[in-house]
């Protein structure tokens, strides 16, 4: 029947382990419904993008690995004067190390944030005319550059799927919908580019991130105002227990 959800009870596509716990479906099973849930998703959310200002490549790069243990908010207002004063990379290595950690302070960690900034700015500047690279394994070479700050710039700033983000928002939403039982983020990942159509790979972890801020919320999910409940497992209107 068109609409109907593809798992309808929990024992039909799921071997409950306990309330909380869930085993997976079969990979084609949960292809389908992570397409139903992606349509659902995008219908609640067509605005869905990345909530970093930037204007270019390296003011998302910036702004990314400031983002780490920060909200997007946060970094925000940060960077709205962060790239008044820097603007190219070599702007980030002209001021001693001592004013750029007062600069993004408010980010928290910022000692380490300084030192990942100036490290990327001089690679930047030494080895590509200080120009973001467009591919994974060079931005995985700069200095506190992981997977998931260069597959943010690589989706969001040349607009190439080279995989799926998966933050804090993605890792929640994705084990709690049964697409994953994994708790390390590259793993996560490596089962979402199994399930996430390749075109959809930068569209979904906003779709996630835009949910779990609204609705699948950490500590207590609007399960009863969620678009996708009926595709999940988790769902306290069918287990009654609130989800990890
Ligand atoms: S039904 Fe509840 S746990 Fe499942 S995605 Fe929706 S809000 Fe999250």
């Amino acid at each position: 029947m068109p609409g109907r959800p593809q798992i309808t009870t929990a024992k039909t596509d799921y071997q409950m382990k306990s309330k909380t716990e869930v085993t997976p479906a079969p990979k084609n099973s949960n292809r389908e419904r992570v397409r139903q849930i992606i349509r659902q998703l995008k219908r609640a959310y067509p605005d869905a993008k990345c909530s970093l200002n930037h204007s270019n490549a390296f003011e998302l790069l910036v702004a990314t690995i400031l983002s780490a243990q920060c909200t997007d908010e946060r970094v925000n207002i940060v960077t709205a004067d962060l790239f008044r004063k820097y603007r190219q990379p070599e702007d980030y290595l002209k001021v001693p190390e001592r004013e750029l950690q007062h600069d993004i302070r408010t980010t928290g960690f910022f000692r380490n944030k300084t030192k990942s900034i100036r490290g990327t700015a001089k690679a930047l500047s030494e080895e590509y005319g200080g120009k973001v690279p467009q591919t994974m394994d060079e931005l995985l070479r700069l200095p506190g550059v992981a997977r998931k700050t260069a597959n943010v710039v690589m989706g969001n700033a040349f607009g190439i799927a080279s995989g799926v983000v998966v933050d804090t928002h993605v890792t929640r939403l994705s084990r709690r919908l049964g697409l994953t039982t994994e708790k390390d983020a590259v793993k996560i990942e490596r089962d979402l580019v199994e399930l996430v159509p390749k075109k959809d790979w930068v569209v979904f972890s906003h779709l996630l991130i835009y949910h779990g801020r609204k609705i699948c919320k950490a500590r207590n999910p609007l399960c009863a105002e969620c678009v996708v409940e009926k595709y999940c497992p988790s769902s306290t209107l069918k287990t009654g227990v609130v989800p990890s």
